[in-house]
């Protein structure tokens, strides 16, 4: 069931609007501004209900705090306002609330507008998680990529942390397509990106399709000898796949990793790493693909072949 909170200094409001609600949502209430904004951030909600006047904060303080604070920022609030009060609306609606309704409350007007406002945060989140996820594959697109390394290379940089990035890349997948068509190229793409990403199992690992038949990753936490050997789990796993292959490479389908490790001090650039890890994918390459070279943070080469 859908989690909405209500906000309201009124035990009887709280009391008329769960009889309305209570049998579509799971409704939380809290009778303090205070209460409820400490609420809002522990739960997942999908709507908050807030009352504009209240003794201890006004509604518009909790509005502001709440469209402030990350954790609650989305979460859609609609006011509740009496009649009295009814000049306000502009200034909450101003401030970032999706709605209003007014006091004496219609039960069939709380149940449509709440109804309406969860639909279109559901919408809303949907919509989110697709711009980030990429079609083919299902794994993080690009776009997620570019924000979480960024995140992951000031953490690396602020608490000393060893911070690994890493390129893939099928080899000889032009051959692949001209052998077997493009639809089974994309079918080995999505295999491949399902197989890779089983591997990154940690909540602060990323694995992202960085474009075409090439995908990137980005943790922390490795020293480069580890991180070396972790990937070469990874290739091998694709190639155990036994995707059949037409390639001097191997007769499976394979792929080529190039990776580094470093220990980033603030003021260090994230592009000139990227770039080292897309020449140790170049040296992979030419030293015979279907394996993985590394950088480690003692600036020493690794080299599987
Ligand atoms: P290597 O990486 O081993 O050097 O050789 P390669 O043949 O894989 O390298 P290249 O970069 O020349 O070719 C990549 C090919 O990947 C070309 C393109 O047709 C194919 N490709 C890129 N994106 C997709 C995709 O979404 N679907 C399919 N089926 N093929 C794709
Ligand atoms: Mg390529
Ligand atoms: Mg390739």
């Amino acid at each position: 069931m859908d989690k909405i909170l209500v906000i309201d200094d009124s035990a009887v409001q709280i009391d008329f609007l769960c009889s309305i609600l209570k049998n579509d949502y799971d409704i939380t209430a809290c009778q303090t501004a205070e209460e409820g904004l400490r609420t809002a951030k522990e739960g997942s909600f999908c709507l908050i209900l807030l009352d504009v006047i209240m003794p201890d904060m006004d509604g518009f303080t909790v509005l502001k705090e709440l469209k402030g604070t990350e954790l609650t920022k989305s979460i859609p609030v609609i006011l509740l306002t009496s009649l009295a009060d009814i000049q306000y609306e502009e200034r909450g609606l101003l401030l970032g609330a999706v709605d209003y309704v007014a006091k004496p409350f219609s039960p069939v007007i709380i149940k449509a507008r709440v109804n309406t406002h969860i639909q279109l945060y559901h919408y809303q989140s949907q919509f989110k998680e697709q711009a980030l996820v990429d079609e083919l594959t299902g794994v993080p697109n690009r776009r997620r990529y570019e924000d979480v390394s960024a995140a992951r290379w000031q953490e690396a940089a602020r608490f000393g942390l060893p911070f690994s990035v890493c390129m893939f890349d099928i080899d000889k997948f032009k051959l692949y397509n001209d052998t077997f068509g493009h639809p089974a190229g994309d079918q080995v793409i999505a295999t491949v990106a399902r197989t890779v990403s089983a591997h990154f199992q940690r909540v602060t690992d990323l694995f992202a399709r960085y474009g075409g038949e090439e995908f990137v990753a980005v943790f922390i936490g490795n020293s480069g000898q580890s991180a070396f050997s972790f990937l070469q789990a990874v290739r091998k796993s694709v190639e155990d796949l036994h995707i059949p292959h037409n390639s001097p490479v191997s007769k499976w389908v394979t792929i080529s990793v190039g990776g580094v490790s470093v220990i980033p001090k603030t003021g260090d650039n994230y592009e000139t790493c990227l770039k080292l890890a897309d020449t140790m994918l170049y040296d992979a390459k030419r030293f015979g693909r279907n394996q993985v070279v590394w950088f480690d943070e003692n600036k020493t080469h690794l080299r599987e072949k």
